[in-house]
C-alpha cells in the first residue's frame, strides 16, 4: 500500500515554502548560461514537485494578508524602490514571465530583464520611458522599418525629433550628428541597430559610448541597441557600453517561429524606470509565451551554434558560385573598418545575410520559387531556414532613392539559415540557382 500523504500537506496547515537558493555557482566558479536555462529561476518545491513550471493562467493573485498587499502596492507603484516583492496582478508580473527574465538576464550578465508582449511593444514601452515632447533622439541608420515609423512618425506626433547617422559612420562623423543634435534640443536617447537590416552594417558600439560619454555632462542619455540579430549569443552590447538591450525574441530567442515576444535588459535603474511604464501601459508578455521561452532558451546555444557554423558553411559556398554577385554576411567584412568592428564587438558571425544575385528581380524570384527546402516568409531566427525578397517584401514602401543608398536591389534575397544539414541546404540552393 502507498503510503498516506503526509495530513498536513492536504489540509494546508505546513508553513509556505519558500524557494531555495539558486545554484549559480560551484567552487567559486560562474555557471554558464547554457547550464543555468534548465532550472534557474524555478523551485519544484512551488509547484507540486514538477520538474518543469507550469503554465500560470491567472489574472491575479491572493494575498497573504492585507499588509502584504499594501507592501507590493508600495512596491508597484514606487512609493518603495525595488518594485512588488510579490506577485500582484498579471499585467504587472507573473511566475513564467519572473522565471524567463531571470534567464534571459543571464546570457548578458544583465541586472535585470524584463519581457514584452512583442519586439515592438519593448521598444515602444522604452522610447516612451525616456522621451517627452521636444526632446531629439539620436539613431543609427538604417533601422528596423517599424522602429523607423515609431520614432518618426509616431512620436513625431508628439513634438518629439530624430537625427541620425549611418551604421557605418566613425566616432568623428558620430560625434558630429550628436553635436547638431544638441544644438537641437535635450538629446534623450541614443538608440542604435547592429547589424543594420538588411545592409548586415555593424556599429561601433563602443565609439558610440565615448562619444555620449565625452559630450554628455551630469545625466547622460541612455544608450538603447537592438540586438535582435547577434544576441544573446554573439554580441553583449552592455559590455561595450550601451545601457538597454532590447530584443525581438519572436527571433533568435523564441527560434522556432511559433511565438512573438520581446524583451529589453539592463541595469536595476533603468530597468525600474521601464518597468514603471510596462506597469501602466501593460505590454508584458502574456504566460503562455513565457513559457513556450522558457522551452526556446534551454536549446538557444545549441541552435545559435548550428545555424551559425550552417550560415558560414553556405555562404563560402555561395560566395564562388557563377550565378552569384556577392555575398553579405558578417564572416566576410567588406571594409577594414567592419572588420576591426567586429573583431572588437563579435564573437559570432551570424546566421542572418543577404544574397546578391547576378540579374534583377526576375532572376531573385525564380531563385526563390524553386527553392525546395528553405521557405518563403519574412522573420528570421528560426530553426527553419527562410528566404525573402526585402526590395518586393519588407522594404516595399522605401522610397527609391533611399533603396538604392541602402543597396536593397531588385537582385538581394535575404537568407536566415536555420539548423537543418548544412549540406542539403547547398544542395537546395545549387539546384534553385540552376533554374534561374
Ligand atoms: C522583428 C524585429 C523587430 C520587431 O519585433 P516583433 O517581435 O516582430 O515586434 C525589431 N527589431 C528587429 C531587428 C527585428 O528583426
Amino acid at each position: 500500500m502507498p503510503n498516506k500523504p503526509d495530513e498536513a500537506d492536504l489540509t494546508g496547515t505546513t508553513p509556505r515554502r519558500r524557494p531555495k537558493p539558486d545554484v549559480i555557482e560551484i567552487n567559486g566558479k560562474k555557471l554558464k548560461p547554457s547550464t543555468l536555462m534548465m532550472g534557474h529561476g524555478f523551485d519544484p518545491a512551488l509547484s507540486e514537485g514538477a520538474l518543469k513550471p507550469p503554465i500560470f493562467l491567472t489574472s491575479t493573485f491572493v494575498f497573504e494578508n492585507a499588509a502584504a498587499g499594501k507592501r507590493h502596492f508600495e512596491g508597484v507603484t514606487g512609493k518603495r524602490p525595488g518594485g512588488a516583492e510579490g506577485l500582484v496582478y498579471s499585467r504587472f508580473n507573473g511566475p513564467n514571465q519572473e522565471i524567463v527574465e531571470d534567464r534571459l538576464g543571464v546570457w548578458e550578465d544583465a541586472e535585470e530583464a524584463l519581457t514584452f508582449s512583442s519586439g515592438m511593444s519593448a521598444i515602444a514601452t522604452v522610447l516612451l520611458t525616456f522621451v517627452k515632447p521636444g526632446d531629439v533622439i539620436v539613431h543609427s541608420a538604417p533601422l528596423y522599418a517599424a522602429t523607423e515609423t515609431l520614432i518618426g512618425r509616431i512620436l513625431g506626433k508628439f513634438g518629439v525629433t530624430w537625427l541620425d547617422f549611418p551604421a557605418a559612420a566613425t566616432k568623428k562623423e558620430i560625434e558630429a550628428v550628436v553635436e547638431k543634435a544638441k544644438a537641437q534640443g535635450n538629446v534623450a536617447m541614443i538608440y542604435l541597430e547592429s547589424p543594420a537590416n538588411p545592409t548586415n552594417v555593424l556599429v561601433d558600439v563602443q565609439a558610440v559610448s565615448a562619444v555620449r560619454d565625452a559630450m554628455f555632462e551630469g545625466e547622460k542619455p541612455p544608450i538603447v541597441i537592438d540586438n535582435t540579430f547577434l544576441g544573446p549569443l554573439w554580441l553583449h552590447p552592455l559590455e561595450h557600453g550601451a545601457d538597454i538591450v532590447v530584443y525581438s525574441l519572436t527571433k533568435y530567442a523564441g527560434g522556432h517561429s511559433d511565438l512573438v515576444a520581446g524583451g529589453a535588459l539592463g541595469s536595476k535603474a533603468h530597468m525600474t524606470m521601464v518597468r514603471a511604464m510596462r506597469n501602466t501601459i501593460g505590454t508584458i508578455l502574456d504566460p503562455h509565451s513565457a513559457w513556450m521561452l522558457l522551452r526556446s532558451l534551454e536549446t538557444l546555444e545549441l541552435r545559435m551554434e548550428r545555424a551559425g557554423q550552417n550560415a558560414e558553411k553556405i555562404c563560402t559556398w555561395l560566395k564562388d558560385h557563377p550565378k552569384v554577385e556577392k555575398v553579405v554576411y558578417l564572416g566576410f567584412p567588406e571594409t577594414e573598418r567592419q572588420a576591426d568592428i567586429y573583431n572588437r564587438h563579435c564573437s559570432g558571425a551570424g546566421s542572418t545575410f543577404s544574397l546578391y544575385l547576378k540579374g534583377g528581380e526576375a532572376e531573385a524570384f525564380a531563385f526563390l520559387d524553386a527553392l525546395k527546402i528553405a521557405k518563403l516568409a519574412v522573420s528570421l531566427g528560426g530553426t527553419e531556414t527562410l528566404a525573402s525578397h526585402p526590395a518586393a517584401m519588407t522594404h516595399l514602401s522605401v522610397p527609391d532613392e533611399r533603396k538604392k543608398a541602402l543597396a536593397i536591389g531588385d537582385n538581394m534575397v535575404r537568407i536566415s539559415i536555420g539548423v537543418e544539414d548544412a549540406d542539403d541546404l547547398i544542395a537546395d540552393f545549387d539546384q534553385a540557382l540552376a533554374a534561374i
